[in-house]
């Protein structure tokens, strides 16, 4: 029996909670084939499987030159060239925005659900909860649409100019799992909006667009549709810019009309600039969406850590992606509490925590900025409370 080899790059170097869905496609492509098809959780003795194939979704991931034949790789524009002879490689952090399609047969084959069970059960037999796995025990995993007209930037997805049908729900659907998650990129402008949640909706479980949906593209008659559906978790949407600070306006004031359930938005940072402009407009952001009773979720970009503000993108981060942080303190009183658990709890009392001493530097510097923003309290603007 052939032996199949399945690296999730990702997943070996503790960068995602999140199954490969491709590795799963694959895994159960090979099966049905007949091949002997197992997880790997090292890089180890490669050469006695007859095929490896290696996901890997961020190009931050380490993978080991060992992968390659001369023990590195020289083309890193085509890697595949330059691979062991029985490696097979694919996703975007290899190939960034030109990673070349799955084969038709594998990207429209039912995924194999059991691809991590060993793994999984390995970590709960040590004692990790559950809930950590969630994403590996309990959902249906597919994309029902693909591709983006927007080619936003810094976003990977720039194959496709326009958003189009990709997989029926049955192509994925697992009956034994209680929810599905979708990895779409831009769902909002699918053509065929109504049809494909009719299909989500009949399968009666709840679901949920994990990489956003564009609130730039909602109408009346979406905010009603997508707010009347089973969803699953918080609606989660995205506030790049600020340029588009009317235009957001307008479509959370059209989504309040129809919805007042949790609503996420992700908050681009250190994007645009990195300096004492980029934290006003990310301040700015956290303002309006606080208003509207959202929470803001920051994103940081990755040249946030050439910014002198670093520190200042860090605790903006922990104290927003923190419902309970957010939901009940100002950012001065979030660094207050900091400090205050500082003092209690460490050996270094005459020292600020960085917490606090990050936003009495910033405040120093610019006032203005600070009087304006760092005493909000989403309680006392949120407009929508229920
Ligand atoms: S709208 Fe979203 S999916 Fe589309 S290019 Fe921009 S970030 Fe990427």
């Amino acid at each position: 029996m052939k032996r199949l080899g399945i690296i999730d790059a990702d997943l070996i170097d503790n960068g995602t909670r999140h199954p490969n869905l491709a590795c799963m496609k694959i895994s159960a492509y090979y099966k049905e084939k007949g091949w002997d098809v197992e997880l790997l959780e090292s890089y180890d003795n490669l050469d006695k499987y007859d095929l490896v194939s290696i996901s890997r979704v961020f190009s931050f991931t380490k993978v080991p030159n060992s992968i390659y034949k001369d023990g590195r790789c020289v083309d890193v524009e085509h890697p595949e060239i330059d691979l062991k002879k029985n490696i097979q490689i694919g996703g975007t952090g290899f190939y960034y925005d030109k990673a070349p399609d799955l084969p038709y047969e594998i990207e429209h084959h039912m995924p194999d659900y059991d691809l991590y069970k060993d793994y999984i059960q390995k970590k709960l037999d040590k004692g990790e909860p559950r809930s950590r796995y969630a994403d590996y025990l309990d959902f249906s995993i597919g994309f029902v649409t693909r591709g983006c007209f927007r080619k936003c930037s810094f976003c990977v997805n720039k194959k496709y100019d326009h958003v189009f049908k990709a997989s029926p729900v049955s192509e994925f659907l697992d009956l034994k799992r209680s929810k599905i998650y979708l990895w779409d990129d831009n769902f909002m402008a699918s053509p065929d909006f109504n049809g494909i949640l009719d299909e989500l909706v009949a399968t009666g479980k709840p679901f949920q667009f994990r990489q956003g949906l564009d609130i730039r593209l909602m109408t009346e008659a979406k905010a009603k549709r997508l707010s009347e559906v089973k969803y699953y978790g918080d609606y989660i949407f995205a506030f790049d810019h600020i340029e588009d600070k009317d235009l957001i306006i307008k479509k959370l004031t059209l989504w309040r009309k129809y919805c007042n359930k949790s609503t996420k938005l992700y908050v681009l940072t250190g994007y645009d600039s990195q300096d004492e402009i980029d934290i006003k407009n990310t301040f700015e952001r956290i303002k309006i969406l606080m208003k509207f009773g959202c929470l803001p979720y920051i994103m940081r970009y990755e040249e946030y850590k050439n910014s002198r503000f670093k520190s200042m993108y860090i605790q903006l981060a922990r104290w927003c992606n923190q419902p309970n942080f957010i939901k009940k303190q100002s950012f001065r009183q979030y660094c207050e509490d900091n400090e205050r658990y500082h003092k209690a709890h460490s050996k270094n009392i005459n020292k600020y925590c960085s917490c606090y001493r990050t936003m009495l530097d910033f405040e120093k510097e610019f006032p203005e900025i600070a009087k304006e923003y760092f005493d909000l309290r989403w309680e006392d603007l949120n407009e929508y409370r229920r």
